[in-house]
């Protein structure tokens, strides 16, 4: 068997290497390194891509959250409302702006924020959610965004783990993730579905003013070159990666698609498993498995792991701690007034996630889900 990874990234460059190579070398020849045309390109095309009026992008995934906390001109004490179950930037930003960040435990089974638990976490000083799409699956955004104009909220979708999921509303319309609230925010880190060679991120708005600001912010607080109206960051794509992006946006479709195909084939390998629950599909979303994360119903995760590592099959899990149970929001959790997260308890104790990306073949995956199964015998 060959050697397995998690993500092949390699294996994809080979197959667009003469594209991407001559995509750097222009930016080299042009010795345009920071705000390139390759910015401004890549900005158009993801925005038609998304069907988004504005897309800026920015140095990082954690940044875009940063960026748009900042453009909603939130106060210190303000509390915004994040998912228990997701990675460290998006609640990181929000405590880094001195706001308080509230956390709500999320849905057993689509693992995205469970609308019930925002509701009951709204209080007079809540302005703002950010609800998270994990492992490519949207979160139920009808439902949060009735509750956001309910409650007069600020929406800030995460969606660096599922752009190009499209999400149906109950009236059929179908839109692109992202681009329901207020501001989308995404990460380009390399092993994202739309992933660069580095670092970089984006974030996209319908509005005009919030997209105005947002382009403030991430350069400087200026609008005018040397004249400061806010204080801002220095936060850029810089014109190498978006020269990468502009190759690899035109096969995000097909990259999808070969993770979806690859998901629908671990769903048939595993079919009948007892021991694991496959990833649920939500009926308003698709899916695009940035991660291909299962739930162990029965027996030891680390044993597990440790015995797939012995087959040479890397597993990786997402995630082990919940947010509420980091050292570094213990301050938060004191004096949170719920303290209550039993799925994401759950979910951390028993989540693992298997090689997924664009390069896997169906030979792989015969063998991982060969030697799972065999290993519950
Ligand atoms: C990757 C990720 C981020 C942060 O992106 P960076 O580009 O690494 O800063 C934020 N939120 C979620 C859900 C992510 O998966």
């Amino acid at each position: 068997m060959e050697n397995i990874v998690m993500c092949d990234l390699k294996g994809q460059y080979l197959k667009i290497k003469s594209e991407i190579d001559s995509g750097i070398q222009e930016v080299i020849d042009t010795t345009a390194f920071i705000k390139g045309e390759a910015v401004t390109h890549f900005q158009q095309e993801l925005g038609t891509y998304l069907n988004s009026k504005h897309v800026i992008a920015c140095g990082n995934g954690t940044d875009a959250l940063q960026i748009a906390l900042m453009a909603l001109g939130l106060k210190p004490g303000d509390e915004v409302i994040t998912p228990d179950f997701t990675f460290i930037a998006t609640v990181e930003v929000v405590a880094l702006m001195g706001l308080t960040p509230v956390l709500v435990d999320v849905e057993a089974n689509s693992y995205n924020m469970d609308t019930v638990a925002l509701e009951r976490a709204i209080t007079s000083k809540t302005k703002a959610i950010i609800p998270v799409h994990l492992f490519g699956q949207c979160a139920n955004m009808e439902e949060i965004m009735r509750i956001a104009t309910k409650h007069n909220l600020f929406v800030i979708e995460d969606v660096a783990q599922a752009l190009g999921t499209d999400y149906t509303f109950s009236d059929g319309r179908t839109v692109k993730a992202g681009t329901i609230g207020h501001i989308g925010s995404t990460s380009f880190f390399p092993s994202k579905n739309l992933g660069c060679y580095g670092d970089g991120g984006a974030l996209f708005t319908n509005d005009d003013a919030l997209a105005e600001e947002i382009r403030s912010i991430s350069n400087h607080g200026m609008k005018v070159r040397y004249h400061h109206d806010r204080i801002g960051m220095n936060s850029r794509l810089d014109t190498i990666q978006a020269a990468i992006l502009r190759v690899k946006l035109k096969h995000l479709d097909a990259y999808n698609q070969a993770r979806i195909d690859a998901a629908d084939r671990y769903e048939q390998l595993f079919g009948g498993c007892a021991q694991i629950k496959t990833p649920s599909r939500a009926t308003f979303s698709t899916h695009i498995f940035h991660q291909y994360t299962l739930l162990l119903l029965q027996g030891d995760r680390t044993e597990l792991i440790k015995y797939l590592s012995s087959k040479g099959i890397p597993a990786m899990v997402y995630y082990p701690v919940p947010l509420h149970s980091q050292v570094a929001f213990a301050e938060y959790q004191k004096s949170a007034r719920n303290r209550d997260f039993p799925v994401t308890d759950l979910l951390c104790g028993s989540v693992f996630s298997l090689p997924m990306h664009t390069e896997l073949t169906a030979e792989v995956q015969e063998y991982i889900a060969a030697t799972i199964i065999s290993y519950f015998e």
